[in-house]
């Protein structure tokens, strides 16, 4: 257990990130405030890279494994208008603490880097291994891409992902894949449609042929969803004109061993059937590819597919979380994520052992008047140091 004084440095250090504005791509005041903390606990090796985030950690004098704490913090936006406290004053209120971000997730941030600061005092360097604290930018539409670098520079072992779970460990989730179909036509006067061919036809052929697509199912994460999301026409609007290009949006949300080919591959099949039927169709389909800046000046980029990932409840690194989890008198259930998460990064991607365990309750991210629940903050505090104690050594 962390003492009272702790649990206070914790609570401030969190109303620390709440004061920093972040939204995706303006994540610059909260790096700094995160170096502050960092520095005041003097992690060693602290780093900003060329997406902006900022990992910082504690080495062991010994060589072990190395284990990424791994927290996002930029936000969603704030509607001001609508919230009845100030999203950006970390105000306290009963047992409470409002703020944007505080679910989701400096809250968790705050936590990690505080429990990894008390293990830094308490041990000295003296421990077998890393610990790193990765503060991510760029989550809230990239899951899992801003983390590549910190796989590429750290190697870990082992990661635990922030995400709120109510203090239960999460030790799997559906990925997702943003799938855009397209079909192309000829334009024409409408007055004279035969003279074109309509794109909008074409789609409706194909979205119905998709309709019999039935994607997989898996025992643990459940269904792979495939659910069209939005379609458009152009030109738009298309006053007088036969649209010669439509495109949808597919959101699918991805099971253990899938990849980006035996994803597309039905889509595929049932572009070609339409086409082999109508020797005028015209068609691809393909990953929603995005693009965004960073307050560094970079751009991050790529296509949406995020894999999904489960762990077995026998995996060593998870008993040990739980062991960890336990000594500081906490009792876990073991479920999934029913979000996204930058796991899909690192466990789906990279194929490191990765655990779920954070603060508060998932549906409250994203929410006016978001707030956190100070016993599930500084509760992840004396959690994150249990599984230091664990892994690493009391
Ligand atoms: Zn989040």
């Amino acid at each position: 257990m962390l003492s009272e004084s702790r649990f206070d440095e914790v609570i401030k250090n969190c109303q620390a990130l709440i004061r920093e504005k972040s939204y995706s791509g303006q994540e610059g005041d909260v790096v700094k405030a995160i170096e502050k903390i960092m520095k005041s606990y003097q992690f060693d090796d602290i780093h900003v890279d060329k997406y902006g985030n900022i990992i910082g950690g504690i080495i062991g004098n010994k060589p072990g494994k190395t284990l990424v704490l791994d927290g996002h913090i930029d936000t969603v936006p704030v509607n001001e208008e609508k919230w009845s406290r100030n999203p950006y004053g970390g105000d306290i209120e009963g047992d409470k603490m409002y703020g944007r971000g505080t679910t989701d997730m400096k809250g968790a941030v705050a936590a990690m880097i505080s429990a990894v600061g008390f293990y830094g005092q308490d041990h000295q360097r003296n421990f077998a291994g890393k610990i790193y604290v990765a503060c991510i930018v760029h989550e809230e539409c990239f899951e899992g891409i801003a983390a590549r670098l910190v796989s590429e520079r750290y190697k870990p072992d082992y990661v635990i992902i922030g995400e709120a779970s109510e203090l239960n460990l999460k030790i799997g989730q559906r990925g997702r894949a943003e799938i855009v179909v397209e079909t192309y036509g000829k334009p024409a006067h409408s007055a004279n449609p035969q003279a074109g061919i309509n794109s909008v036809y074409k789609m409706a052929q194909l979205i119905e042929k998709i309709r019999t697509v039935t994607p997989p199912t898996h025992p643990v994460l459940g269904l792979g969803i495939l659910e069209l999301t939005d379609i458009k026409s152009s030109p738009y609007p298309g006053a007088s004109v036969v649209p010669d290009y439509c495109r949808a949006t597919y959101d699918r949300r991805l099971l253990v061993g899938e990849t980006k080919e035996s994803v597309l591959a039905p889509l595929e099949k049932a572009l070609a059937e339409v086409a082999a039927q109508d020797p005028e169709f015209k068609g691809k389909v393909s990953y929603a590819f995005g693009q965004e800046s960073c307050y560094t000046g970079s751009t991050i980029e790529g296509e949406r597919f995020f894999p999904g990932w489960v762990l077995d409840e026998s995996d060593e690194f998870v008993q040990a979380v739980l062991s960890g989890v336990r000594q500081a008198g906490i009792e876990p259930t073991i479920t999934q994520y029913s979000f996204c998460t930058n796991g899909s990064h690192y466990a789906g991607e990279a194929g490191i052992q990765t655990v779920g365990f954070g603060p508060s309750r998932e549906n409250l991210a994203h929410t006016i008047d978001e707030f956190i629940e100070l016993k599930q903050l500084t509760g992840s505090a004396s959690g994150y140091y249990g599984i230091l104690q664990s892994i690493y050594g009391k």
